[in-house]
Parts: structure tokens; sequence; C-alpha cells
């Protein structure tokens, strides 16, 4: 059911407008790295609980497989999952480039790694707008042609104040010259959490210092007079799970190293077969531990989506919630990791929003961090790419009030506001009876019909043939 309010006529009108005089709502996403959903219930959050309480907050946040840094912080700006927006781990290979990537490393700044997919600071400024980022993984390398209009060249040591400085700056530049979509990303609490574990109770402070620094965001924005202007949305990449060292996997215990080449970390490590090992190496590991789950890339579970795209390796292994995967024990021990299951709920994250286009005083239960994109294209007025989200999925989220956004979206477009609620019950009850009907007609078709051809999986798989070959990572 797709409903279009916007005629050809206002499209039309829309696209020739001059983008320089454009009101524009104002966005700012903040990412607290490894910010768990549930560390606001650990200690007092005073800022935290303001904001839910003038805004919206939500229960369950389902973010991306795999749960990582890089591959999440790409999926909020593009509404893409991994395999499709080709960010699929925090160190990668792509045999068809003979190309590794790690965040640690310049390869970072090689634009082909990006470019598979389109982030919402390019298709602002394409529309016209301005944005600003500090900090934000991908936010310093040229992409499809362009950097933000303003932006911080990475560097951690730059303090959590001084980019929150330069974020009020380039809001509260004259008109003209103000941006219109800001993002803001800072470390912790993830180092901390990998450091402690997340169970230990110095994580208490460390989370009251999050808090604390959420309310320095905020006092900033009152100073300025931005609060109640900018739409401000509160998130994270993921959550933490905490580790022992009881719980290692060695892989060394059950093949030979020089069967394949590791790509990425634990917990879910990227196994590249030897030419011509893959059945070998599949065979040793497959019933190897019972707290390590192995896949055929071809095997990987759907709902992942995380299958289709030449940097997922021919193998993958998945340690079980608390377990590592290590060749041997002399490597890196931490206390508490995160890239597990998504759907595991220590994995997920933070999400709370206040400002104009919100709701007030409002908890959803779950969403799709995929949905963050086309919500956020609505509030900023542009019109989503073709994304994995849906605006349908967090529409609830929004204020009834009519903002200045003008929804023109390519496939999710809003009802009219004044059908919104007042006509959800009856819309509701609709469609559960053309719901039951149909499944009555479904299933009596497929009673009837008893032999019916098996559905062929879609496959649009990108694999290039693998180059195997040794990999300095
Ligand atoms: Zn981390």
């Amino acid at each position: 059911m797709v409903l279009s309010l916007v005629s050809p006529h206002t499209l039309n009108h829309h696209e020739h407008q001059d983008h320089s005089e454009k009101e524009r709502p104002k966005l700012l996403l903040v990412s607290f790295d490894g910010f768990r959903w549930d560390y606001i219930y650990r200690v007092p959050t005073p800022n935290f609980r303001s904001i839910m309480d003038e805004g919206v907050k939500v229960e369950f946040v389902e973010n991306i497989y795999i749960t990582k840094t890089y591959p999440n912080h790409y999926s909020m700006v593009t509404g893409l999952y991994a395999e499709m927006h080709g960010i699929v781990a925090n160190e990668m290979y792509d045999p068809a480039l003979n190309l590794s990537f790690s965040m640690e490393t310049d390869s970072v700044y090689d634009s082909r790694w990006w470019e598979q997919a389109v982030p919402l600071w390019v298709t602002v400024q394409k529309d016209g707008g301005r944005s600003g980022a500090a900090m934000w993984p991908g936010s310093d390398v040229l992409i499809h042609g362009m950097f933000p209009t303003q932006y911080l060249q990475y560097n951690a040591s730059v303090s959590f104040e001084t980019r929150v400085q330069r974020i009020i700056e380039w809001f509260s530049a004259p008109k003209g010259e103000a941006v219109d979509f800001g993002i803001l990303y800072w470390e912790e609490p993830d180092e901390s959490g990998h450091n402690l574990g997340p169970q230990s109770p110095l994580m208490d402070a460390i989370i009251a210092g999050i808090d604390e620094k959420l309310g320095f965001l905020m006092n900033e924005l009152k100073k300025s007079g931005l609060y109640e202007k900018v739409n401000l949305i509160v998130t994270s990449d993921h959550g933490m799970a905490q580790l022992s060292p009881e719980k290692i996997i060695e892989l060394d215990q059950y093949v030979d190293r020089d069967l394949y080449t590791w790509v990425d970390k634990s917990p879910v490590v990227g196994i590249l077969p030897k030419e011509g090992k893959f059945d070998e190496v599949y065979g040793l590991l497959a019933d190897a531990n019972p707290n390590l789950v192995v896949y055929r890339k071809d095997d990987i579970p759907e709902h992942f989506h995380y299958q289709h795209n030449v940097r997922i390796m021919p193998i993958l292994l998945e340690a079980k919630e608390g377990w590592t995967i290590m060749q041997n024990r002399t490597g890196l021990f931490m206390l508490g990791n995160h890239g597990y299951n998504n759907t595991l709920r220590d994995m997920q994250p933070i999400f709370v929003a206040r400002g104009p286009a919100f709701r007030q005083n409002y908890v959803k239960t779950s969403m799709r961090s995929v949905d963050l994109y086309p919500l956020m294209c609505h509030i900023l007025a542009i019109r989503p790419l073709p994304n994995n989200g849906s605006l349908l999925n967090v529409q609830d989220l929004l204020s009834l009030e009519p903002t200045t956004s003008t929804p023109t979206s390519t496939h999710f477009t809003v009802p009219p506001k004044i059908h919104r609620y007042s006509y959800a019950p009856v819309v509701g009850s609709f469609i559960g009876v053309v719901m039951v009907l149909g499944f009555l007609v479904v299933y009596v078709i497929l009673v009837t019909l008893k032999q019916r051809p098996a559905l062929k999986h879609r496959s649009w798989e990108m694999s290039q043939p693998l180059l195997q070959e040794d990999l300095h990572l």
C-alpha cells in the first residue's frame, strides 16, 4: 500500500526551486560508540532522561550484522545493510580490487571502499543543502567526489567538547553558510567497554560521564539558541558483551593456519581458504567447537543480509555470545566485545531523539537501524535514495504538528497527517481483515494445488573470482 501525496507538478516545482533560498529543517545525529541500550538504566542519566521526556525513545533497535563500528555507522547514513553498502567489516579484503581495508590504516581514505553506496551528507549537498561532520566514520573520505561541506579530519585525540563546539559553529553560521545536517561521533563508551568489560562496576562512571557529555552538548545548543530548532538524535552503532578468558576458541587446535587467510577480528571472522583448500578448511571447522558457528557464504541466513558482496569471505566464523575466536592464546584479549549476532539484546544500541519533528514523551517498542535513514531524509525534506529501511516503520516517532518539511520520497510517502492517527484503528482493522482473507485464499490455493514448483531463491550475487593469495592484514 503506497499512498502518494506528491503530484508530478509538485515534484517539478520542488526540483526547480532555488535551493539556496529553501528554509531547511535542521538535524544533528550523534553516535556514542558502543552505548548499549540498557546503560541508561544502570546509573542516573538525567540528560538522556530529559531527551526521552521531551522527545522519543525506542526500546529495541535491531542494528545490522555484523555488529561492528564501520558497518553500522555506514548503515545509519545510507539505510542499507552491509552487503548493500559494501563496508562489511572493520577489516576487509576485496578480491576484485585485490585490496585490504583496515580501520587502523590509511586504506580508510581509498574512496573505492565507500562508493557502493551514497551517504546522506552527499545527498543533502546534491540537493543544495550543507552538512557538517565531526569524526563520523567515513566522513573525511572523498565519496562520489564530495566531502561534507564542513568536516574534521579524524583524530581520536580531539576532545568531545571541541567536536561539539565545531558542530555548534557550523549550525550557527550566517544564513547561506549554516549546515542543515550535522553528524557527531565519540569513541566512548566503546573503548572502556572493551577494556573493562560491560559488567565491570568501573563502567558506571564511564556511562555517567557520557551522560555529562550529552548534557554539555544540550547546553551548548541552548546557549546558541539552537536547542528548539535542531532535531537531535542520539544513538549508537552497537552494544557490548562481557567476555571471559575461559571462553576462547583457538583455531590452531582445529586447522593449520597455512591453509587459510584470516580477515577481520573476533567475534565474526572471514576465512579465505588457500586455493583448492575450501572443502578441507570447511570440513575441519564445521563441527569443531560447539561455541563456534561456521557458515559457508552461500548458507549465511538471509535475515543477516550478509551474503551478496564480494567482500564477504567464502567461510564466515561467528562466535556465540561471550566467546572469543583466536588462532592461539598469544594474541590480544579483551574483556568486552561486539560484532556478534545482531538479534542478541546485548548487541543493541540506545536510541533517543527530540526536536520539532518528534513527538514528546513517547516510547516506541522497536525499529531497525536501517529505518533511521528514511526517517532522517523525511525530517530533512530530502528525497531518499533506494534503501533497506522504511519510513512507515518509524513515522509514529514524528510529531503531529506540521513541520516545514515537505515529504518527497521515492518509495515511502507519508499519508495525510489527518489520517495518520485518527483513522489508524479503522485502517488497521481493514488491513487485518484483508490479510486474514488473503491468507485464507493463499491457503486454499496451496492446498488445492499440491504440486507447486519450488520458488527459486533470487540471486544477485556480485561475487568475482577470489584471488587466492596471501594477505598481509
Ligand atoms: Zn568497539
